[in-house]
């Protein structure tokens, strides 16, 4: 029998499809201000906070196109398209039933996310089953600090849930998402989404090929 002190989810990625609508959505955005956004790059944007991501964009704007162009104006160009492709994203498969699962078990939850309140509650709209997920943490929290890669999020949402880091798995897709969960102390499950190398996440994930395959008893 396996059975974690508690789950600890991300978002974006691994309960919800939404990363297609990410990547669009910079993508588009960068390409307003003459920049086209390789692969490579949308993989570094990755599990990162909105705000992060938008930094990251205006330095590599700069660098390429030697222009300037403030958070605000990446941000209102992308929003309009993210949200629009957002409140349409799917369920990963097998996360509604990973997330009944632990509700039968009485495992504690908590969503582990970069995305923030009215960002969340945009995407899990036409979703119910995740208010399961009762204790949150958003990219936007007020208590906290760092973004992932930073462990805060994860540390978070076990103080939340009173439970130790080190005896909860933490679900995460991407790379900075698994890096802050391996340094919150975690046993860090990981979906590998294709394209991403497994050299680029920390030593000692728990490998998945889907949520449907996870030995939760
Ligand atoms: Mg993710």
């Amino acid at each position: 029998m396996l059975r974690p002190a508690a789950c600890l989810f991300d978002l974006d990625g691994l309960l919800l499809d939404t990363e297609p609508s990410h990547a669009e959505a910079w993508s588009r955005a960068a390409a307003h201000f003459g920049l086209q956004l390789t692969p490579e790059r949308l993989l570094q944007l990755r599990g990162r906070r909105r705000l992060d991501c938008a930094q990251q964009v205006q330095t590599w704007i700069e660098a390429d196109c030697q222009l300037q162009v403030g958070c605000e104006a990446l941000l209102a160009r992308r929003q309009p398209i993210a949200e629009q492709l957002l409140a349409l994203a799917p369920a990963m498969p097998g996360a509604r039933a990973l997330v009944q699962r632990c509700q039968q078990l009485s495992i504690p939850m908590a969503m582990a996310t970069s995305s923030s309140r009215a960002a969340v509650a945009l995407k899990a709209a036409p979703h119910p089953w995740l208010a399961a997920i009762a204790v949150r943490v958003h990219g936007d929290d007020p208590e906290l600090r760092r973004g992932k890669p930073a462990p805060d999020v994860f540390l978070l949402a076990a103080r939340r849930l009173g439970v130790d880091p080190r005896a909860s798995w933490a679900f995460e897709d991407s790379p900075a998402g698994a890096q802050a969960a391996k340094a919150a102390g975690c046993q860090v499950h990981v979906l590998r989404p294709e394209g991403i190398a497994a050299g680029l996440y920390p030593a000692g994930m728990h490998w998945l090929s889907s949520l449907e395959d996870l030995p939760l008893g």
